[in-house]
């Protein structure tokens, strides 16, 4: 008896005991050891012609025995002397397995899926097996070895017969045990039927290169005899018959010229459990230092359980035809979610054996890669498709600006020219580069209203005022639409005419044109403005300069007002912004009266912040000489109550109800 190393004895004992509740994936490490023992001497034959062994031939096969609970995965590869099964199988004599006890160590307590990560190799057998036989014969030796361990102290390895070279792992698996206490127990039973077997291969190892073969069980019609009467029943029997389980070729190797986009609508909808086509289907090669293959998809439609906390972002990754992770998160920003697919790449590492460092560097760097894929085919979908995009959007759209919002505007360049809004003056949903082409000369902003209905907001006061001038207004209905904007800060629209400091320098452009030049242009970058806060600075001088003469000789109108309406407002003010409404309700600071809204009715609404109003009245309505005839006149419970009522329906056209609706009905009916 040969003992194990400390350390091997140590991963066995993690891997028996187990903190994984995986243990399916033994198999998938069996047949890739497989299929890399087939791959060793497919090599060796492609090197030495007199070495023959035809592709053709090379197999994995999968038998079982219910009876005796055996389960043997065979090859026909290259085999192992018997030093190399003590050597390969007796330690674990990777760099690996240091990094993997660090992981453990680390991550002691929760459920971490380290052995799914990293893969452990021919030890997770023990997962699933009280006993492990090895009947091994190297490739061109003459004698077979048998290597045997129950995975607890040590293994023997004892002189044994194969026919022909290769490798047969004979599993003893594990009796089933019961669930205790509304705990669930193990069952083990399905890596002893056909079911779950096949099962098994067709999650994690449906693309090995080399055939999985098993003698399945099938059932066929008897010949009809000659002499059956006209009441003969057809009989049935059983036969067997050797079937391969898997499909070998990856859809995601073929090119995609080769795959009808049915084909790739069917891989998507079977694999990602969906019912409807994919909207988008790309893919993509990498060479250089890092290879790979990716096959994405952009869904039809959002999963119902995309915004909740148990929805799973990930793509499948594959290292050489062989599924390491279902989702792995890794691969895809946040914002992107929804994007489904499939990373394969050789180079990364299925065994906890490579650097597990160097691991997460690959993926980084395959990961930025994809990010970037994806945003080139969402732009390219925005561009010559756009029905489909506004579906997309309308799907998708508001992960997009939680992205923005997310990263504190850092990923808006990324994400900036994807969303889509909807524009009052065009009646559609434009990109922000579109508003920003359709704007008038001197338009220095994007305008945006904010509020949780299109109808009410095209309403508003405050967007006529700026439509009247002319200017456009987004009207963004979707609760993290302003939180988005206040991220960005600003939109740098591309290519915009440009605007030159003088007048001498603008005659030169436009006399250069004239002459043949191309008009010339520059990035610009514009704020964004909702135009219910602050000083939208729309106003001509003309304007700012009457609002400034009506401020002063109003001065204690305005300060009786505020004295009425308390800590409800900050200011009163005459309004330098063009509009028909008596008085409106503008916000100062970075809170809008729509943000508050939307905070306080989040999970931080205890103590979230609020805004600061001012009521800004228009002085060219004939309310406002009704203002100044009571203020004159010395009226202060009138004044009072006007300025109450004035703040409660410019409130109410904002879609916020009177803090007491009660006091406002009656003071409406007093004035009656
Ligand atoms: P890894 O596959 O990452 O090397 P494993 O623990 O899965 O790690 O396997 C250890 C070693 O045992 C392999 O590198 C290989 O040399 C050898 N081995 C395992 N299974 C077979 C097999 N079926 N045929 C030949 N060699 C094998
Ligand atoms: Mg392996």
């Amino acid at each position: 008896m040969h003992e194990f190393k400390t350390e091997s004895k140590k991963l066995l004992d993690l891997m028996i005991n187990s903190i994984y509740t995986n243990k399916e994936i033994f198999l998938r490490e069996l047949i890739s050891n497989a299929s890399d023992a087939v791959d060793k001497l497919n090599f060796k034959s492609l090197q030495d012609p007199s070495i023959k062994v035809g592709e053709g031939d090379l197999a994995i096969r999968l038998s079982f025995d219910k009876d005796a609970r055996t389960l043997t995965v065979s090859d026909n590869g290259i085999g192992m002397t018997a030093d190399e099964l003590e050597r390969n199988l007796g330690t674990i004599a990777h760099s690996g397995s240091q990094e993997f006890k660090r992981e453990n160590a680390e991550h002691q307590g929760d459920d971490v899926d380290i052995i799914g990560q990293f893969g452990v190799g021919f030890y997770s057998a023990f997962m699933v097996a009280s006993k492990v036989r090895v009947v091994s014969r190297a490739f061109g030796e003459e004698t077979a070895h048998v290597w045997e361990s129950d995975g607890l102290e040590g293994y023997t390895i004892e002189d044994g017969e194969r026919a022909e070279h290769g490798t047969d792992v004979i599993l003893t698996i594990r009796e089933n045990v019961p669930g205790v206490d509304g705990e669930q127990g193990e069952n083990y039973d399905t890596y002893l039927s056909e079911w779950g077997l096949k099962d098994l291969v067709r999650r994690f190892s449906n693309y090995v290169r080399y055939p999985i073969q098993m003698m399945v069980t099938k059932s066929r019609q008897k010949p009809k005899p000659e002499d059956a009467g006209d009441d003969y029943k057809p009989e049935y029997e059983d036969y067997q018959e050797l079937e391969t389980l898997n499909s070998m070729t990856p859809i995601w190797k073929k090119r995609s010229s080769d795959v009808t986009p049915e084909e790739y609508n069917e891989f998507y909808k079977s694999t990602f459990h969906d019912w409807e086509d994919p909207a988008r289907t790309f893919s993509f090669h990498a060479e250089g230092a890092l290879e790979y293959d990716a096959l994405l998809f952009i869904p039809g439609k959002a999963p119902f359980d995309l915004y909740s906390k148990d929805y799973q972002k990930g793509l499948a990754l594959y290292s050489s035809n062989v599924m390491i992770m279902e989702k792995c998160a890794d691969l895809v920003p946040d914002y992107y979610n929804f994007v489904r697919g499939i990373v394969d790449s050789a180079d990364v590492s299925l065994n906890i054996s490579r650097e597990t460092l160097q691991h997460d560097r690959q993926l980084h760097a395959i990961a930025n890669r994809v990010e970037k894929k994806i945003t080139a085919e969402l732009q390219k979908m925005r561009d010559d498709d756009r029905e489909a995009y506004e579906r997309f959007f309308e799907n998708f759209g508001r992960g997009l600006k939680f992205g923005i919002y997310q990263s504190y505007g850092m990923k808006a360049d990324e994400l900036a020219d994807l969303l889509l809004f909807w524009s009052a003056r065009e009646q559609k949903m434009v990109t922000l580069a579109e508003y920003a082409k359709a704007m008038p000369e001197g338009q220095k902003a994007v305008y945006y209203a904010a509020g949780d209905d299109r109808d009410r907001l095209s309403k508003m006061p405050v967007v006529h005022g700026v439509l009247d001038r002319g200017y456009d207004v987004l009207l963004c209905t979707a609760d993290v639409d302003e939180f988005t904007f206040q991220a960005m800060r600003t939109y740098t629209a591309k290519d915009m005419p440009k605007v030159y400091a003088d007048d001498t320098a603008r005659e030169a452009a436009a006399k250069a044109v004239a002459d043949g030049a191309e008009p010339e242009t520059e990035d610009r970058a514009l704020e964004l403005k909702n135009v219910a806060s602050g000083d939208l600075d729309l106003a001509t001088d003309d304007e700012k300069k009457q609002a400034e003469e009506a401020s002063k000789e109003h001065e204690e109108l305005f300060q009786a007002m505020k004295e009425a309406l308390g800590d409800k407002v900050e200011k009163v003010a005459v309004s330098a912004r063009p509009m028909d409404a008596p008085a409106v309700i503008t916000t100062e600071g970075p809170v809008s009266l729509e943000m508050e809204k939307v905070m306080a009715r989040g999970p931080e609404a205890e103590g979230a912040p609020k805004s600061q109003r001012v009521l800004e009245l228009n002085a060219k309505h004939p309310v406002f000489e009704k203002l100044v005839a009571a203020q004159k006149a010395g009226e202060k419970e009138k004044l009072a109550q006007y300025a109450g009522l004035l703040y409660d329906q410019a409130l109410l056209v904002e879609g916020i109800l009177p803090e007491d609706p009660v006091a406002f009905a009656q003071a409406v009916c007093n004035l009656m």
